[in-house]
Order: structure tokens, then sequence, then C-alpha cells
């Protein structure tokens, strides 16, 4: 038996990650090609939006999916929400290959796990596509205003960003003002420009970069901010980097050249190699705020939709605790002595395991 597994083997990746199940979803007819991976399920329903991507290969898709399935695990369990950890991935391109039946065909995998998952909007899949989607299951959150929803995550994530960015502003100057600190914002999509419109009102001096030209000058000239060439964002001379696009920009080759003390941002999976380069960060006195701990404003969002008590004022304050979960965990790593990203996952791990032996007794 053991020749029939290799180093791609989908489940030497899921005891790795230790993942509950993994389910590959194929509708010809409609072109889809999706993976659903529910990581765990000891606070609830696996929840986690899809993400629609055009990956380079499938084990390229496989590997993103799992690893933000387990980062929805920590951020959900960090957060205080009674929610496991899944995540979707569909493979294929959002800017060209988006259609009605696509989604409805998605939502119809979704519907077939009885709301063991239950999914929301992630880069890529929009409040539009989420409508077509819940044409065909009710396992799904992130729905418009309009349909009774809790519509775009997005403002709610920025505004969490911009509390853990303050927290540890506060751990590395002494208080928690950003006025004129030098910030770099990499990707201005939904998140990144709502966390610019939060910036701009503290006095900062913001630099973005933008992947698409023609997105970071839109931004750039509503909140006369300055455009940085993508290529030179690691160069910079910043207080704060937040990254805003997409995950792994904290590696071998980057985390050297940053000049930023504090790195805050909203993009899942910062860190390439979790253990390496957090201690990476560490080791050269960067302090990294977590990113699940960080951007699981979009969460909470979805959470209060999810549990049919919705209500603005009510997510706001839950999103505003981010200031003090991560206030947490830079004192706990400093006590312990370890990374920032080991102590977020000690805290949401410890929830997970206390939970989950709650025994009911009357
Ligand atoms: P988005 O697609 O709206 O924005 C991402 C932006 O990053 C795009 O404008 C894209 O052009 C840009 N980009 C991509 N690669 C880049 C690069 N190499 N350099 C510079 N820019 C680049 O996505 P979003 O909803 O704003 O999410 C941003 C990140 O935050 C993602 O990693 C997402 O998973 C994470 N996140 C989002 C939410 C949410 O509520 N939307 C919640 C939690 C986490």
């Amino acid at each position: 038996m053991e020749t029939l597994v290799n180093n791609n083997s989908v489940f030497i990746q899921l005891a790795q990650y230790e993942h509950e199940q993994v389910v590959f979803c194929h509708d010809k007819q409609a072109g889809l090609k999706a993976i659903i991976a529910i990581h765990n399920t000891v606070l609830g329903p696996a929840a986690g939006g899809t993400r629609m991507w055009a990956y380079q290969n499938e084990a390229d898709a496989l590997h993103d999916v799992l690893r933000l399935s387990r980062g929805m695990t920590f951020k959900n369990a960090i957060s205080g929400l009674n929610l496991g950890g899944g995540k979707a991935v569909i493979i294929g391109d959002a800017r060209t290959q988006k259609t009605e039946v696509l989604f409805r065909s998605f939502g119809k995998f979704v519907e077939s796990l009885s709301g063991k998952y239950i999914t929301a909007e992630d880069v890529g899949v929009s409040t539009a596509d989420i409508e077509y989607i819940a044409m065909q299951t009710k396992h799904v959150a992130g729905k418009p205003e309009y349909m009774g929803g809790s519509g775009d995550p997005s403002p709610v994530t920025a505004f969490g960003v911009y509390m853990g960015m303050k927290a540890a502003a506060k751990k590395v100057y002494g208080n928690d003002s950003l006025e004129g600190k030098k910030i770099l914002v990499q990707g201005v999509g939904h998140v990144g420009s709502y966390l610019v419109a939060h910036l701009i009102k503290e006095n900062t001096k913001v630099y973005i970069s933008d992947f698409y030209e023609d997105r970071a000058k839109e931004v750039a000239q509503k909140y006369k901010v300055e455009v940085i060439d993508k290529e030179a964002v690691y160069d910079l001379d910043v207080d704060i980097y937040s990254p805003c696009a997409l995950g792994a920009t904290l590696n071998d080759s980057t985390i050297p050249k940053l000049k930023a003390q504090i790195v805050a941002g909203a993009a899942n999976n910062q860190l390439e190699d979790e253990k390496k380069h957090g201690d990476m960060c560490k080791a050269r006195g960067i302090l990294y705020a977590p990113d699940f701990l960080i951007n699981a404003g979009g969460i909470i969002n979805v959470y209060y939709e999810i549990i049919g008590n919705y209500n603005h004022e009510r997510v706001h304050k839950h999103a505003e605790r981010i200031y003090d979960y991560t206030q947490n965990i830079f004192e706990t790593a400093e006590k312990e002595n370890i990374n920032t990203q080991q102590a977020a996952q000690q805290v949401a791990l410890k929830r997970i395991e206390g939970v989950g032996k709650l025994k009911m007794s009357f």
C-alpha cells in the first residue's frame, strides 16, 4: 500500500494540514472545476469564502484551498465565532469566465453538503455571484442587503485591519496614533481601498501599488495618495507594510529587504512558510500582526448574517475587538518568546480544544 503514496498525494496533504473532508466538484456543461475544503468543524459548520482564480495547475488550486481553509479554522476560533474552518476555490479567470450557470452549479455542490460548509465571497467572487449561488443553496452568506444579507464584507475587513494595525503601532511606538506614519498598501481592491480611506483620515503618508495600473490610478486620484511600481514595494522606506493583495509576500527574498517595523494587512497566508518566515520577521524586529487575526472583520460580518441576527452596530463592536485580540497576541508572543503567528495559532487551538471538550449537563 505504501507504494501508492507520493509527495503529491492528496491524503498526505490532508494528513499534514489535518483536514476532515475535501470535495472535488466537476460539471462539464457548466465549465465548473471547483474544490471545497472542510478543515475543522469542532466549533460549528465550516465557513469561509469561495475564491475564483486562474490557477496555473490543479495542484496549486488544491494547495491554496487547503491552506486557506485551515486559516479559516484559526480565524473563526480566535475571533470567538461558533464556526469551523472551510474554503472553496473555483478554477477559472474571474474577469472572463464567470457565468450564471457556473455559480448555480457550484451552489448545487454546496447544497449537497447539507450545511456542513457555508460559503461567501472571496477574491474574484462578488455579491452578484453570491446571488446565483443563493438560487441553489441556503448555505451561503454575504448576500446583498436587499436580499436580507450582510452585503459586501470588505468594509468591515478593512476596519478590522485598521484596528490590528493600530494595536501594532501601540506596541511598537507606545501609542496607537498613525499620524505621520509612512504606510504602503499593496493591492487596492475591495479591502485595500477601504483601508486607505481610514488611513488618510489620520494624516498618514500612504503609498499604494496594484497589479492593475488603472485600479491604482483610480484609487490614487480619489484619495490623493502616491502610486508605487509593484516591483518597488519591498525596497520602499516605510514604517508599515500592509499586504492587501495575495498571500506569500513574506518570504526569503522579501523579508531581508523590508524597512517597515510593522506588517499588518488583509491578505490571507502572508507568511510563505509560517514557522520559518514568522521567525525571520521576529529576528529582524518586524512586528507581524497575524493575517487571520486582523482580517477577521469580513467573517465577523458574515457570522451575524448566518446566526440570523444581523445588526451593523453589533458587527462593528465585534470587529473593534480585533484591537484587543491583537494586543493579547503580542503579549503572549513576548511572554513565551515565540513568533506572533505561533502565538495566535496557540490561542485559537486552545479555544477549539476547550470547546470541543464541553460536556452538556443539566
Ligand atoms: P480584491 O480582488 O478586490 O483586491 C485585490 C487587489 O490586489 C486587486 O486590485 C489586484 O489587482 C491586486 N493585486 C493582485 N496581485 C497583486 C500584486 N502582486 N501587487 C499588487 N497588487 C496586486 O480582493 P479583496 O477582497 O480586496 O481581498 C484582498 C486580500 O484580502 C485577499 O488576499 C483576500 O483573501 C483577503 N481577505 C479579504 C476579505 C474581504 O472581506 N474581502 C476578508 C479577509 C481576507
